[in-house]
C-alpha cells in the first residue's frame, strides 16, 4: 500500500508556512494589545470534557463526530473537537475563578472532527479560539465580537460581515422548541434525516440545516430572535448598539443558532464572500451555565473560534500580500574539497546573526553561482585556494554583478552594512 495522508488531513508544506505564521502572528498581536492571554491545552482530554461541553444533543455527540478511543488504562479519551471544553476545564482546574474578571484567554491549534470531507471541511483543521469569562453584560459580548473582527481584519481580510442573533435564555429556548415541534411534527416525513433527529432532541438546531427541503418548511416559521423574553431582547439590543457605535458592520440574522447545546443569548458568525453564504469563517456565542455544568462555579462566558484553513482560502481570494518565503542573506560556494568544510564552519559561525546556506560539495564557479541564485540569496561567497591564502571570500552581488574580496573576520560587518541584519 502506498502511504498517504488520511482523508480529511493536510500537510502544510514549507511554501505555505509564511501564510500560516502571518495569520497566527497578526492575531497574536491583536490579542496581546487587548489583554487576552494565550493558553495551550492538551490535544486530547477525557471524553467527558467534550460530551459535557458540547451537550448531549449536539452534532458532535449525536452524529458521532468525535475521534474517541480507549487508552491502555481503559479510559475513554477524545481528540479535541473544539477548544471551549478544554479551556474551561483548565480554567476550573487552575483556580482562574480567583483571577480578576474578565479572564480573557486565546489559543490556537489542531481540532479533530469526523465530518464529511468537502471543500473547506476537513477532519483535522486548525482553529484560533478565544474565551472571555466572568461578565454577564452585553459589553463583553461586543468585545468578543470586535476582537474576532479586528483579528480577521489584521490578517488582511476585507468585506467581512458579522451576523448577529440571539437564541435567548433557556426558557425562551424551551418555548421556541415547543413551537417548532408543534409546527413541524405534522410535516416530519418531509424533513431531512438529520433534522428528524433534531426535531426530537433539539429543534432549535433545525435553523442551522442547509437542506433545501428543511429550509422550505422553515420559511414561514418565526425564527428564535422573535421569540425572546424582554431581558434577552435588551441584551441583544445592547450588543448591537455597542457594535454600531464601534462601526463594526453587523447584519441581524434572526435565525442564527449554534451547534453546541450550551449557547444562550448572543450567537454570531462572521462571513466572507469567498467562503460562500453557507459556511462561516468564524462563529461563537455566550454560554452562561456551561462552567457550572463542567463542575466549576456558576460564571458566565462568551467565546468564538475561527478556522485558519478557511481564512487562508479567503486571503487567497482577497489577494493579500503575504510575505513570500525569502532566501538566505548569503550563499557560500566551496571551489575545492578543502573549502567544503571551511564554508560549513563559516556558515555555522555566521548563522549566529545571519541566514546562511552553502553547497555541500565542491562546485565550479558557474554551477555554484546558479545554486546561489536558486536559493534566492542576494550575495554569493566563493572560497578556493586563493581566498584560503588571504583568509577571505570573494563576495559577488548577484543583482549588480559587482565583486570584491572580504576578509572572513569582516564578513559580519559587511553583511550588516549590506542591510542583512
Ligand atoms: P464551529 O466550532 O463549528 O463553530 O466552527 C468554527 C469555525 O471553525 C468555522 O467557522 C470554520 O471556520 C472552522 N471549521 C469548523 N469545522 C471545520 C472543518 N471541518 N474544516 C475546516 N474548518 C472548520
Amino acid at each position: 500500500m502506498k502511504l498517504q495522508a488520511v482523508k480529511g488531513t493536510r500537510d502544510i508544506l514549507p511554501n505555505r508556512q509564511a501564510f500560516w505564521h502571518h495569520v497566527i502572528g497578526r492575531v497574536g498581536s491583536v490579542m496581546a494589545r487587548s489583554g487576552v492571554r494565550e493558553i495551550d491545552v492538551p490535544i486530547f482530554e477525557h471524553t467527558e470534557v467534550f460530551t459535557r461541553s458540547a451537550g448531549a444533543s449536539s452534532d458532535l455527540v449525536v452524529q458521532k463526530e468525535m475521534y474517541t478511543f480507549t487508552d491502555r488504562g481503559g479510559r475513554s479519551i477524545t481528540l479535541r473537537p473544539e477548544f471551549t471544553g478544554g479551556v474551561l476545564r483548565a480554567f476550573i482546574e487552575h483556580g482562574m475563578v480567583n483571577w480578576p474578571t474578565p479572564v480573557k484567554l486565546w489559543s490556537h491549534g489542531p481540532i479533530f472532527r469526523g465530518e464529511q470531507v468537502q471543500r473547506g471541511r476537513y477532519r483535522q483543521f486548525h482553529q484560533v479560539n478565544c474565551e472571555l469569562v466572568g461578565l454577564p453584560g452585553p459589553l463583553i459580548d461586543a468585545e468578543a465580537i470586535s476582537l474576532l473582527y479586528d483579528a480577521l481584519r489584521a490578517c488582511g481580510l476585507k468585506d467581512l460581515v458579522v451576523r448577529l442573533g440571539s437564541v435567548g435564555d433557556p426558557e425562551d429556548r424551551a418555548r421556541h422548541n415547543h413551537y417548532l415541534r408543534a409546527a413541524l411534527n405534522p410535516h416530519r416525513e418531509a424533513l431531512s434525516e438529520a433534522s428528524k433527529t433534531r426535531l426530537v432532541l433539539n429543534p432549535l438546531r433545525l435553523w442551522d440545516s442547509k437542506d433545501p427541503g428543511d429550509q422550505e418548511l422553515l420559511k414561514d416559521l418565526t425564527p428564535p430572535l422573535e421569540h425572546l423574553s424582554n431581558e434577552a431582547r435588551d441584551h441583544f439590543e445592547g450588543v448591537k448598539s455597542y457594535l454600531d457605535d464601534w462601526e463594526i458592520p453587523v447584519e441581524v440574522d434572526p435565525a442564527i443558532v449554534r451547534a453546541l447545546d450550551y449557547y444562550r443569548r448572543t450567537a454570531f458568525e462572521i462571513h466572507h464572500s469567498a467562503i460562500g453564504a453557507q459556511s462561516a469563517l468564524a462563529g461563537g456565542g455566550r454560554y452562561d451555565g456551561l462552567i457550572g455544568h463542567l463542575g466549576g462555579p456558576d460564571l458566565p462566558g462568551v467565546g468564538w473560534a475561527f478556522g485558519v484553513d478557511r481564512v487562508l482560502d479567503a486571503l487567497t481570494v482577497d489577494e493579500v500580500g503575504i510575505p513570500k518565503e525569502s532566501g538566505p542573506d548569503l550563499f557560500l560556494i566551496p571551489l575545492d574539497e578543502e573549502a567544503v568544510g571551511e564554508v560549513a564552519r563559516l556558515a555555522r559561525h555566521l548563522r549566529a546573526a545571519f541566514r546562511v546556506e552553502h553547497s555541500y560539495r565542491r562546485r565550479n564557479p558557474g554551477r555554484g553561482l546558479r545554486d546561489a541564485e536558486r536559493s534566492g540569496a542576494p550575495l554569493a561567497g566563493l572560497r578556493g585556494a586563493a581566498e584560503r591564502e588571504t583568509h577571505s571570500l570573494t563576495v559577488k552581488d548577484l543583482v549588480s554583478g559587482e565583486q570584491r574580496d572580504i576578509l572572513e573576520d569582516n564578513l559580519p560587518a559587511f553583511l550588516r552594512k549590506a542591510g542583512r541584519a
